[in-house]
């Protein structure tokens, strides 16, 4: 113990106040479990709220609002071009996020979550050390503690020239990149993954001509060809251009911009000048730094804390959530392992045993999906049916002038159960829903055909997907019966 140390006992301690930490708190606290919330910054509510989800959706909006005000010139409704205000959009998103980030503290407040600002390391499995700055620290010992530390960018450190160039204002990560500080002519993104293609859609609709650069060779590896499509298609209208196949090999400030080296990507040029460079290239856990060498608690080779479904580390007091845990770093898959983690501390049956989580591209159009994709089974080599309904049919896209979209449901064919659903098209992340709750209450198709949908709306286009579902296997059936 450090002498000046305050020493202070709790039954639970979370350390990281993201969505995974502050939903372990709030549920821990209406179980009666006593607990401290440590946060090493000075508000509540994680990278989501301040730096991830929030900010960036505040901003998607925006964009929106502009392409919406552009196609309206189709149906015969002229608004010229926007006049953009930055400090204006930059208060407005701000604003959003203090109002929620307040809102979190008041929950907070009146849960009786005892909130703590500093840094936390642990001492042993039994207890932690808070840094405060320009305070004494404060020793917690514990009965259990959850890891909810989040993730940060990689940093892609090694393509700068000089060691001075990866401190360059012109080199963005999402983080500085939210803060929208201007509008570059040129800006080049590295990531064809989630933040590139989000942040892209933000940029290109606020003035910038966008380039992507991808290492592989499609925008959003690992999702389904057939949602990717339309969205590829659309960027390629949107963004100045799209570097396939291409890597970047060197970065370096040259006073008016950013110097770039590519490699690889046929057509690609081999090197070009940016006023700003974002890195989007995926993120890394926030592992390090905390004292975890003295616990038990293995990490994997990703760096990544190990935990099983119960999301107990392989220390028995010590429990991981959220990003830090594992992928998907989705703040909605932490606030589940949130609620889990409450209840099998407060020794509750619960389980992350959950069927399906979604995902939701907040592109123009999005891109939504949830349980089996079609990647998936290939690799799995399980037999699955696939029915789709264009959007093009759709009224309801037709009067929103949104007919580029897609609905795709994945079935087993024998037990005709919903196994997976995929969306692209506007308003995919407000369908998906449907998909995640079927799956989960272990629908099969005839269970959404009995479903109402409300006309005309988008949900429609779920149930005509298994329509065409309910078609293709009578059709097999009825073959199967004349063969016999
Ligand atoms: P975090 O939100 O990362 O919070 C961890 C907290 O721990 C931080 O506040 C940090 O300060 C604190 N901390 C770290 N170390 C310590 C320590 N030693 N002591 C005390 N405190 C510590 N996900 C979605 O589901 N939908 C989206 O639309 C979406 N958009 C995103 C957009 C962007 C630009 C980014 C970057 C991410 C986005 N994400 C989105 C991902 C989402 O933000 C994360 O999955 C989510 O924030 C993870 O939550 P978490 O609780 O694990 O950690
Ligand atoms: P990502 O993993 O989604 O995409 C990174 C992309 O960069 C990949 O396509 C990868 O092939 C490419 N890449 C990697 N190294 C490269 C290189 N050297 N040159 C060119 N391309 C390279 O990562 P991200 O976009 O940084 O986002 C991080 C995570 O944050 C996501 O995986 C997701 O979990 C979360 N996120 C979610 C949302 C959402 O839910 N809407 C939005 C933003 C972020």
């Amino acid at each position: 113990m450090v002498v000046g140390e305050m020493v202070q006992e709790t039954e639970l301690v979370v350390v990281g106040a993201g969505p995974g930490g502050y939903t372990a708190a709030l549920r821990a606290a209406e179980l009666g479990i006593q607990i401290v919330l440590v946060e090493a910054r000075p508000f509540l509510g994680g990278v989501c709220l301040h730096e991830g989800c929030i900010p960036s959706k505040a901003l998607l909006h925006a964009a929106e609002v502009i392409k919406e005000a552009k196609l309206a010139s189709t149906f015969g409704l002229h608004f010229g071009d926007p006049k953009i205000d930055l400090n204006q959009l930059r208060n407005w998103k701000e604003g959003v996020t203090n109002k929620l980030a307040a809102g979190i503290v008041g929950m907070c407040k009146s849960a009786k979550v005892e909130t703590m600002v500093g840094k936390a390391i642990f001492q042993d499995s039994t207890s932690l050390r808070v840094d405060k700055e320009g305070e004494s620290s404060v020793r917690l010992k514990f009965k259990h503690a959850i890891i909810a530390t989040g993730s940060r960018p990689v940093k892609l450190t090694k393509l700068f020239k000089k060691a001075d160039d990866s401190k360059s204002s012109r080199i963005l990560d999402s983080t500085s990149a939210l803060t929208i500080e201007k509008i570059p002519q040129n800006l080049l993104i590295v990531g064809g993954g989630y933040i590139g293609l989000e942040m892209g859609t933000v940029y290109a609709a606020l003035g910038s001509a966008v380039t992507v650069v991808e290492m592989t060779d499609g925008l959003l590896p690992g999702v389904d060809l057939d949602l990717v499509k339309p969205l590829a298609n659309h960027l390629q209208t949107v963004f100045k251009q799209i570097l396939l196949s291409t890597t970047v090999v060197s970065l370096e400030d040259v006073g008016d911009g950013v110097q770039c080296v590519f490699a690889g990507g046929e057509g690609s040029p081999k090197t070009a000048k940016f006023d700003r460079v974002l890195i989007a290239v995926g993120r890394q856990p926030n592992s390090d730094g905390l004292g975890l060498e003295s616990t038990q608690v293995q990490l994997n080779e990703h760096g990544f804390v190990k935990i099983d479904q119960y999301c107990r580390t392989t220390d028995k007091r010590i429990y991981a959530i959220g990003d830090v845990s594992g992928q998907p770093m989705l703040a909605h898959r932490a606030m589940r392992q949130g609620q889990v983690v409450a209840e099998v501390i407060a020794g509750n049956p619960a389980a992350f045993d959950n069927r399906a989580i979604p995902a939701v591209v907040f592109t123009e159009p999005e891109i939504a999906w949830c349980g089996l994709t079609e990647l998936e089974a290939k690799a799995k080599n399980e037999k699955i049916g696939v029915a789709k309904f264009p959007w093009s049919a759709s009224g309801r896209a037709m009067t929103l002038a949104e007919p580029i979209g897609q609905t795709k449901i994945i079935y087993a064919p024998e037990s005709q159960l919903i196994l997976g659903m995929g969306v692209v098209g506007a308003r995919a992340g407000e369908l998906i829903a449907e998909g995640v709750l079927a799956i989960e209450s272990g629908a099969v198709l005839e269970d959404l055909l009995v479903t109402i949908h409300p006309h005309p709306t988008l949900s429609e286009t779920i149930a005509e997907a298994v329509a065409v579902a309910r078609r293709r296997e009578e059709r097999a059936s009825r073959s199967q019966v004349i063969k016999d």
